[in-house]
């Protein structure tokens, strides 16, 4: 059987605070011995995907920003068509990032909240704000498809920016710290599908696809796949908005559930 692992990086291959793949070392060599693909699919952009894929001697395909785009490096299928430069072939499914940092420009001047992204912010600010190295917040700021904006504002002021961004054509995710601006018709699932046809039209069309994720936003690209996992986010604990027929829960955090379900499935 030809497997093909696609995976989220925070929280479910990388430790939700330290970012380490430690716990996955195990499952992480068996995959590789047996030349399985894994590809990355996450809100991280490709400078930072790229610094993963070093660490774990990667060198398959991978999906950026969300779903932005796929990224094939050169001659890994025999032909593909998309934006070729020295190293990938991209295709690119987002909203390019100057068209947003424009809608999002003409939105900061109708508004009375203080709206600042990571274009406004110096790697050291992003640094604070998020935990990141210095060189990670570099490679965060790396963008091509997404905005992560703070709003200074109290509920009704992050409410008339919503509504202004949807009504701009943009996508709105709420999170936490950081607000996402992103293409609304991309998602990772929809990135992941059409990655799996060319795996099929390319290589094989008996593969059979796994899926590890740990947030909402990965409920897409779990229901792309043949075999969708759910890691923990915290002991015990995982994020109940995922619900699917066929999901697979793991025994563990992040990379440790990782660890244990890659294994088990593959045995
Ligand atoms: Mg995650």
């Amino acid at each position: 059987m030809n497997y093909i692992i696609f995976t989220d990086l925070d929280g479910t291959l990388l430790d939700h605070r330290s970012y380490s793949l430690e716990k996955a070392q195990e499952a992480l060599k068996l995959v590789k011995e047996n030349k399985i693909p894994v590809i990355p699919c996450s809100s991280k952009t490709q400078a930072e995907i790229e610094v993963y894929r070093e660490k774990m001697g990667n060198t398959d395909p991978f999906i950026p920003e969300n779903g932005g785009a796929i990224i094939i490096p050169k001659n890994y299928f025999r032909s593909l068509p998309g934006k070729e430069n020295n190293h990938y072939i991209k295709i690119e499914l987002g909203i390019p990032y100057h068209i947003i940092i424009d809608i999002l420009s003409n939105i900061k001047k109708s508004t009375r909240a203080i709206i600042k992204g990571f274009s406004d912010l110096t790697p050291e600010e992003i640094s604070v704000i998020t935990g990141l190295d210095i060189v990670s917040s570099e490679l965060a700021k790396e963008r091509s498809y997404s905005e992560p904006i703070i709003i200074e504002g109290d509920a009704d002021a992050i409410h008339e920016v919503k509504e202004k961004v949807s009504s701009s054509g943009l996508g709105f995710l709420e999170g936490r710290r950081f607000h996402h601006i992103f293409s609304p018709t991309v998602d990772k699932g929809k990135a992941v599908r059409i990655l799996i046809n060319i795996y099929k039209d390319n290589v094989s069309n008996a593969i059979k696809t796994i899926g590890l994720g740990d947030s909402l936003i990965d409920l897409s690209m779990l229901e792309a796949v043949d075999i969708p996992v759910l890691v923990q986010k915290i002991p015990e604990q995982y994020d109940k908005r995922i619900q699917l027929p066929n999901l697979i829960y793991a025994d563990g955090v992040g990379p440790e559930g990782w660890n244990k379900a890659v294994l088990s499935l593959l045995r």
